[in-house]
């Protein structure tokens, strides 16, 4: 079939719209049709990224509704209306059978190659194969997708709010949630109030943290940060953030920090400020060259954790339709997620706005490729809602 895209023709150079061809789905495949996509952080990063492989569809946040299914599905048919999860596992391996999905490995050679699962392309322009991106290429009227990419969604869900789910709300959510596994009561750090720590303000908030208290350089996104949950700010530019944790504690440090930031410093001072046996969890992705260093003297003593996690230890087909619920029951914020909503054609524009240094990070643009409601200004109240 035709269908209009955003196509990456070369690093670094605006998208092109165009008509591209996309081939029917194979086995275990199935063609969407995107109703909503936002535009994320790092489809600026793989459109800089030189090792991206062109040319390809970008675009990893999505939601649509299932148009056709190839052999062998089982888990979605046609009409479904799904999000779409970046990360689809095998279900067979040793993380998969406990419980681990996001570790499982099988999705990162086809995503790094550019494909799907199979190693191939269903994507064709001007009779030659094109790349997926992240195996999903949402930045496209339809797309095809591993089926174990599909989680439908609760029938009053709406496209663009679940759109946002699968990357940066997820791993937020599940950073706090089941990275750090926040109890009621306690206290918990969220260190780079973007995409994701705005979301480990809001799992924290969900698990029943009694203390929340953001930590970034920018007075703007601690603002936001209080509008979704956070209890306290340290302004980590004009702060030692390990003190000022502990003195907001006691003396005694949170129960977990989570690290959304990418900057070692901040985990240093995460670590500095959990009390004994605290919880550091890291989400934010490091350069290959950069080194954690921590004090070693009373490391035994203290009993603290420091852990990575990646996709925030969510598992999708659980925890997509929880936070879509929690929304649906006015407790999880999407609507003020969104920062505004732009054309397929806009998409440079929006990558653009990610070089001001005033850009706020913590919300998405996005692209709706049918309905049009209009929703309340970013950071504001929808009317008759009430956050708890
Ligand atoms: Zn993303
Ligand atoms: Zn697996």
């Amino acid at each position: 079939m035709r269908m209009k895209a955003a196509v990456m023709e070369a690093t670094g150079r605006p998208l092109q719209v165009k008509e591209v061809d996309l081939q029917a789905p194979k086995a275990g495949e199935v063609l969407i049709k995107i109703e909503a996509t936002s535009i994320c952080h790092s489809d600026f990063n793989a459109l800089h990224d030189p090792t991206t492989p062109v040319p390809a569809i970008l675009g990893h946040e999505g939601a649509g509704i299932v148009k056709e299914v190839g052999p062998h599905v089982t888990k979605v048919k046609v009409g479904d209306r799904v999000a779409l999860n970046w990360v689809p596992y095998c279900g067979v391996c040793e993380y998969c059978i406990s419980g681990e999905f996001h570790m499982c490995e099988t999705a990162f050679e086809p995503m790094f190659n550019g494909t799907l699962l199979d190693g191939t392309s269903r994507l064709v322009m001007d009779g030659k194969p094109m790349y997926h991106y992240s195996l999903l290429s949402t930045f496209a009227e339809y797309t095809v997708v591993p089926e174990l990419s599909c989680v439908k969604l609760p029938p009053d869900m709406p496209m663009a709010q679940a759109s946002l789910i699968g990357c940066g709300v997820a791993t937020g959510y599940g950073a706090a949630v089941h990275a750090a596994q926040v109890k009621p009561g306690t206290s918990a750090a969220v260190f780079g109030i973007g995409g994701v720590g705005i979301n480990a303000v809001q799992g924290a908030r969900i698990a029943g943290a009694r203390q929340i208290i953001a930590c970034d350089v920018k007075e703007q996104n601690l603002e936001i940060a209080r509008q979704f949950g956070a209890t306290h700010t340290i302004n980590v530019g004009k702060e030692d953030a390990g003190e000022a944790l502990r003195a907001l504690t006691g003396g005694f440090g949170v129960h977990y920090a989570i690290d959304c930031s990418g900057n070692t410093k901040a985990t240093e001072s995460a670590w500095m400020g959990v009390r004994k046996k605290g919880v550091v969890v890291v989400v934010g992705a490091f350069g290959s060259s950069m080194m954690i260093r921590l004090p070693a003297g009373g490391f035994h003593r203290m009993g603290k954790t420091l852990k990575g996690s990646f996709y925030g230890d969510v598992q999708p087909f659980r925890d997509f339709v929880t936070i879509s619920n929690l929304y649906l029951e006015s407790k999880y914020k999407l609507d003020e997620l969104i920062l505004n909503r732009v054309q397929l054609e806009d998409i440079n524009a929006v990558f653009d706005s990610f070089h001001q240094h005033s850009c706020v990070n913590v919300g998405r643009s996005l692209i709706e490729f049918s309905s049009q409601v209009p929703l309340p200004s970013f950071g504001g109240e929808k009317a008759g809602r009430s956050y708890v």
